[in-house]
């Protein structure tokens, strides 16, 4: 009995689904030879694929709203991102800008340091990077023409470089593959910056020093407890780690004298340097030069030298100044953050070796 109501079921499912998998076959051929009785077959059955269509569209419907709430509630849960939620007014190149912090950012890392650095240190100039902007916009009280936040002129704010533009020419084919790198760099610091004291800090940062970095009260006379002396290795892979500026003497004296009208170079070239004292880390604090004593800061902008770390040399009818790193020679050393993430360093070992005594937060 049993054996012959499940022979039944069977039968009637078949006699069931027969036309419904007829009618499909016809509906999706275009077959247009039909009879009229498979017309009127079609138009029978017609209801069942309705209704059978209008179920499979309806539980579509539900699945993507199911799918759709679904990742609403995920993107609910996720941290927001700082640097793609806020923005920041930059003048490039004269013109005012609005960019995400993230594409500030990412302009500033490929301006600022090789692509071709290791990931951590990329991200350890992002910190930075990040750090010094929201410095700039918060707490150094600077202004820029236009009412813009930042500037792209390094000698003020940091520079900045237009990948989406640019990345081709600097790069070349390789362009896709720097900009994936910085961007990662900026990704995953999103938000992280360096404060000092609950106050975020001017992270400067520097291309190479000597195997000391520069405390900042040597180069712009006001001590930060962040920018201090500390210990630097690696700057000597530096392309331009040592440099050499050399001048006709009357050159020398002439720019010297533009300045200080009373220097005098009436005495032998040997005698126109006098005492020379210089910093913890090499860099030239004062120098006597004609009769006057100068700022090493102020030698370094009279020569253009690449930095205070400089000797000097009067011979033959010429003054010759060799340098060694180049910067300022303040906080970060770029050349220092490779090396220390060519050893295995992390971006947060980095920033919290060149800048002392701070922590990291991350902005939300
Ligand atoms: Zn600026």
């Amino acid at each position: 009995m049993k054996k012959i109501l499940t022979s039944l079921l069977i039968f009637c499912a078949f006699v069931y689904a027969l036309p419904v998998i007829t009618v499909g076959a016809h509906v999706s051929s275009g077959n247009k030879t039909e009879d009229k009785t498979t017309q009127k077959e079609n138009t029978d059955y017609i209801t069942a694929f309705d209704i059978w269509n209008d179920t499979m569209r309806e539980l579509t419907e539900r699945a993507q709203q199911s799918q759709q709430s679904q990742a609403s509630s995920e993107q609910q849960n996720q941290p927001k991102s700082y640097d793609e939620n806020n923005y920041v007014s930059v003048m490039i190149q004269g013109e005012t800008v609005r960019l995400t912090i993230k594409d500030y950012l990412a302009g500033v890392v490929a301006a600022e340091m090789p692509a071709s650095f290791p990931v951590e240190a990329l991200k350890a100039q992002a910190v930075a990077a990040r750090s010094y902007m929201l410095y700039k916009i918060e707490m150094s009280g600077q202004t820029h023409d236009g009412g813009a936040q930042l500037c792209d002129d390094y000698t003020h704010c940091t520079a900045f470089f237009d990948i989406a533009a640019d990345g081709k020419n600097l790069w070349g084919d390789d362009a896709d593959y720097y900009a994936e790198r910085i961007y990662e760099a900026v990704e995953q610091t999103d938000g992280i910056v360096a404060v000092s004291g609950g106050e975020v800090i001017a992270a400067v940062f520097h291309s190479s020093s000597s195997d000391m970095t520069e405390d900042a009260e040597n180069v712009w006379g006001v001590k930060y407890s962040y920018l201090t002396s500390v210990s630097s290795v690696g700057g000597s892979a530096s392309p331009n780690y040592y440099g050499t500026v050399t001048l006709k003497q009357r050159d020398f004296c002439n720019t010297v004298l533009a300045k200080y009208p009373s220097a005098s170079f009436l005495t032998n070239p040997s005698e126109w340097t006098g005492q020379i004292t210089r910093s913890q880390s090499g860099g030239v604090l004062s120098i006597e030069i004609g009769g006057i004593k100068l700022k090493g800061t102020e030698v370094r902008a009279m020569f253009e030298l690449n930095s205070t770390n400089f000797g000097i040399e009067l011979k033959n009818g010429e003054v010759i100044f060799s340098t060694v790193g180049t910067g300022h020679g303040v906080g970060m050393s770029q050349y220092g953050a490779r090396e220390m993430a060519l050893g295995g360093a992390a971006f947060d070992e980095i920033i919290l070796h060149y800048y002392t005594g701070v922590q990291l937060m991350v902005k939300n």
